[in-house]
């Protein structure tokens, strides 16, 4: 049996992906870039993938390229940049960057 990539449960024999993320991958290809990020998180509850789940693959980064909600936001910062006429754009990593420089500081 294979692990999920994403979020570590049995997935079958030959799958990377268990039938609840690939589920949740399917709805990241049809929202990203077109709603904002509460709308992208109501569009992966509808795929009635329990909502503990959902938080998982999100943060699951099984290529190393930053997680899916990296991602995700790092597209809405770069469409908003561009709406603001802001040059340049922002990638993943730059955003797990910032996020664990966050996460660094002190309370
Ligand atoms: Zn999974």
């Amino acid at each position: 049996m294979r692990r999920c990539v994403y979020c570590g449960e049995r997935s079958g024999l030959w799958a990377r992906a268990c039938a609840d993320c690939k589920k949740l991958l399917a709805r990241v290809e049809e929202l990203r870039g077109r709603v904002g990020y509460g709308e992208f998180l109501d569009g992966l509850e509808r795929t009635g993938v329990a909502k503990e789940k959902i938080l998982v693959f999100l943060k699951a980064d099984p290529h190393g390229t930053g997680s899916v909600q990296d991602q995700v936001t790092a597209e809405m910062t770069s469409e908003l940049m561009k709406v603001m006429g802001i040059p340049g754009r922002q990638t993943a990593q730059e955003v797990k960057h910032i996020r664990s420089k966050i996460d660094e500081e002190p309370e």
